[in-house]
């Protein structure tokens, strides 16, 4: 992976920026981002207030896109949830404070955390491609 060092106006601050790579030459599974593609690396939660300077994109879709990557995945924290798009119980990667998507179906859920009666909490999704006209990437 070309990993390259670009300063951040927003953050900043240098960031790692990488180009996702020709899917082509992996294997091209269907989940993969589009190769070609720029993926900030030092993407944080704190990105998600504005565009991102260096690609333009909305913060979700940035979010995205190094989700799917798969670098770093420790990065992401995940928590258990019903899936909108599957419907099924599933594992979320947390993008941001707003953000999870299914690993199973790459459904882009929006969650919160509510808290019971009985003072546990639970997290509940919602669906939210329609708000970008289709899954964000
Ligand atoms: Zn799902």
């Amino acid at each position: 992976m070309d990993v390259q060092k670009a300063f951040c106006p927003s953050c900043d601050h240098e960031v790692r920026v990488t180009v996702t790579p020709d899917p082509s030459v992996g294997g091209g599974h269907a989940n993969v981002a589009d190769g070609h593609q720029v993926v900030c690396l030092d993407f944080v939660e704190g990105c998600a207030e504005r565009n991102c300077p260096l690609s333009g994109l909305p913060p979700i879709v940035m979010g995205m896109r190094l989700a799917r990557t798969g670098i770093e995945p420790d990065r992401w924290k995940t928590i258990h949830a019903l899936c909108d798009g599957c419907g099924e119980p599933r594992d979320m990667e947390i993008v941001d404070s707003t953000y999870a998507f299914c690993t199973q179906c790459g459904t882009t859920n929006r969650w919160m955390v509510i808290d019971l009666d009985d003072d546990s909490r639970v997290a509940i999704m919602e669906k939210r491609w329609e708000r970008y006209g289709g899954p964000p990437y």
